[in-house]
């Protein structure tokens, strides 16, 4: 089998869909699984659509995601250049190749002329296309004598290069997921290849450096398939094995009604991009992944399994068992709707199951943020007591607080739930009891506290509630009296004592 070499092609047009991610990731599962090769290459021949930033955001993206690319623009290797414009000089030969053999020809119609034949197409209910049937009444080197070309182009009038596509012809497309696609020539447009500015267009930009970088699989989103038909011929007229073709399915809304936008990303509260993103034009920011705390491992697991799965009920698949598991047959048809629960269910898994060293990075960046200088024991400790309620990164910090910082506020909504009439006189002659464990231990504490709500005949949920209200400020956290050990019998009665002047008797 010839070498497997597989290329993601992004435009630098702005940020990277999570669909492009997941479409990299593909191809990047297949190259690993074969001992193949992952390129990375900017397509950017339409320079109107370039955006400033945004391959520089496709590589930061990349490497948070831990894809690592073994040829590319910011890497270089043996079929550079990576980036098309830096291909430029490259294309015109191929361009003129398919003149020269029959498959392309010069266009010089204007932008008026094809509008008004638009119009006239219309005025009688039709499309116009420029094909086989219309490219005869139309300004090309078809029509006009070789002097009539040579002056043209000579006087430098602005011209295309068009693809002359065979009239009436089936033309085959074999995919590797949808199996055999057929289409009539007759439905297609002889698509522009080359502009007299020196640029080719997608299609021919594509399917050159396709070939000379050796790529054997083109694997990408299914809104290239009407283009496919056009790259099986462009091979087919330069005399090229063709590689073989995958196109994946869309990434859908959630609700399964059409394709996954960033309008859908910021009404539903979940990122499309894998990294934030500042549009340098109006200055817009979309959230990304990883600001909104996603750990990369889980990113990854959940979109492999948007449009894949490996045929069992396995859900968590780092990335040596996806690249072991992976088959692009196991690829479904139809469209992956998108699931937030189910990736917050992923981002909570990876984080109950990152190691310590890597979830403490994240945990004692969220302390830094809050201004929190504490003992990395002391830390760790807190980070276990609570990571188990954590989903996102930057939840750490709302769940952990109260253990670097007392509260100043008190939950009113739990206020008025637990805090009772006399709450105020049980709490120090609780907080008493625990004071008289020495040493501390939690069992005896917990022993000698509950002793007492019994014998008081007090109501244990309400009870039990104001005292952690009054240590976390809120009714939530973990056991009452980890909390306790934690933070220490003394700073205890000081948050005990503190609640009750704040919140006084009940009225
Ligand atoms: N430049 C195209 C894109 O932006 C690449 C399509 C392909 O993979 O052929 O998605």
């Amino acid at each position: 089998m010839k070498r497997v070499r597989v290329r993601f092609a992004p435009s630098p047009t702005g940020p990277l869909h999570i669909g492009g991610v997941r479409t990299a990731l593909y191809n990047y599962l297949f190259a690993k699984q074969n001992g193949g090769d992952f390129i990375l290459r900017i397509e950017d021949t339409d320079q109107t659509r370039f955006v400033p930033g945004a391959e520089e955001y496709i590589i930061e993206a990349f490497q948070w995601l831990g894809l690592q690319f073994d040829e590319g623009v910011h890497i270089g290797g043996k079929y550079g250049p990576y980036k098309q414009s830096e291909r430029k000089p490259m294309y015109k030969q191929y361009a003129q190749q398919l003149i020269d053999n029959g498959w392309a020809y010069y266009a010089f119609d204007t932008p008026e002329a094809l509008d008004a034949k638009r119009k006239e197409a219309e005025a009688q209910k039709k499309t116009f296309q420029y094909d086989a049937h219309t490219r005869g009444g139309l300004c090309n080197s078809l029509t006009l004598s070789k002097e009539e070309v040579d002056a043209k182009i000579n006087s430098g009038e602005p011209y295309v290069v068009r693809f002359k596509y065979p009239a009436d012809t089936e033309i085959h497309v074999h995919d590797l997921i949808r199996g055999e696609v057929k289409i009539n020539s007759n439905l297609l447009d002889d698509k522009v290849l080359y502009k007299s500015d020196g640029m080719p267009t997608y299609h021919l930009a594509n399917i050159v450096d396709d070939h000379l970088m050796e790529i054997s699989h083109v694997i990408r989103g299914e809104e290239w398939l009407p283009s496919a038909p056009l790259h099986v011929m462009l091979y087919k007229a330069f005399g090229w094995e063709a590689p073989e073709f995958a196109h994946l399915p869309l990434l859908l809304k959630p609700d399964g009604n059409g394709k996954l936008s960033k309008r859908d990303g910021d009404r539903l509260g979940f990122p499309v991009f894998p990294l934030q993103w500042k549009d340098p034009k109006s200055g817009e920011i979309s959230s990304g992944y990883r600001e909104s705390g996603y750990l990369p491992e889980a990113v990854i697991n959940m979109l492999a399994l948007l449009g894949w799965n490996p045929g069992t009920e396995q859900e968590i698949m780092d990335l040596n068992t996806l690249v072991s598991l992976f088959s692009i047959e196991k690829i479904s048809k139809s469209g992956a709707k998108f699931d937030l629960e189910k990736a917050k269910w992923f981002n909570h898994q990876y984080i109950q199951m990152a190691s310590d060293e890597v979830l403490f990075g994240f945990f004692s960046q969220e302390l830094e943020k809050h201004g929190v200088t504490a003992e990395k024991d002391y830390a760790l400790r807190i980070m276990h007591l609570i990571k188990e309620r954590v989903h996102f990164i930057p939840e750490f910090w709302d769940q952990c607080s109260y253990f670097f910082v007392a509260p100043t506020e008190y939950d009113p909504q739990a206020v008025k739930k637990r805090w009772k009439a006399g709450t105020e006189l049980h709490l120090p002659k609780m907080m008493e009891l625990i004071e008289s464990v020495q040493p501390f231990s939690k069992q005896a504490a917990h022993d000698k506290v509950m002793d007492y709500v019994q014998s008081n005949e007090l109501n244990m949920g309400a009870i039990m509630n104001s005292f952690r209200l009054s240590l976390v400020g809120a009714a939530k956290g973990p056991d009452l009296f980890e909390i306790i050990d934690a933070i220490g019998v003394e700073e205890t009665a000081k948050r005990i004592r503190r609640a009750v002047e704040t919140i006084g008797p009940r009225e």
